[in-house]
């Protein structure tokens, strides 16, 4: 797809975002910021049977960090938490990658409206933009308790991972 067709998605995003308002039945809220360009966002999560089931969201700032938000809601809602993470992950990949990705053909189907923002990886003042909500979303997960130990899982074979504690 061209830069154009991008940025074009970026804006449907921008002007119409998905998911945007803050469910009232939520197990867990953050408030991110994103000093060095004045972007907030709030995401709300809700969890069941280790998928995100609901996601909701509200936030101010530039159009990248609002759209990449939107994004990230439309894409993680009634997904299981790990692949999410791994989603999470594919995008930080892409953010980080200067504007020289190598995406899988796989990647860039489960990153799907993400790809657009591709291009933003070339400028590192944007990129804290893009990654705004899809941070949020990964804090907000883990304070819903996602990866903390089990507290009702006795008798599972204990697997820590190397995590400390
Ligand atoms: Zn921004």
């Amino acid at each position: 797809m061209s830069e154009s067709m991008y940025q074009q998605i970026i804006l449907d995003h921008y002007k119409h975002p998905q998911h945007r308002g803050l469910p009232e039945d939520f197990d867990a809220e953050v408030h991110h910021v994103n000093p060095t360009c004045g972007d907030e966002v709030t995401v709300r999560v809700k969890l069941a049977d280790g998928a995100i089931v609901d996601l909701g969201w509200d936030g101010e700032g530039c159009s990248i960090s609002q759209a990449s938000t939107s994004v990230m809601s439309g894409l993680v809602i009634g997904k299981p938490v790990d692949d999410a993470m791994a989603l999470q992950d594919t995008f930080l990949t892409l953010m980080q990658s200067r504007g020289n990705a190598e995406l899988s053909e796989a990647d860039e189907d489960e990153l799907d409206d993400a790809v657009a923002f591709e291009g933003v990886s070339k400028y590192p003042a944007r990129i804290k933009c893009a990654l705004l909500g899809w941070m949020a979303m990964k804090s907000a997960v883990a304070e819903a308790g996602w990866g903390a130990s089990a507290h009702n899982g006795a008798g599972k074979i204990a697997d820590s991972a190397g995590e400390p504690g």
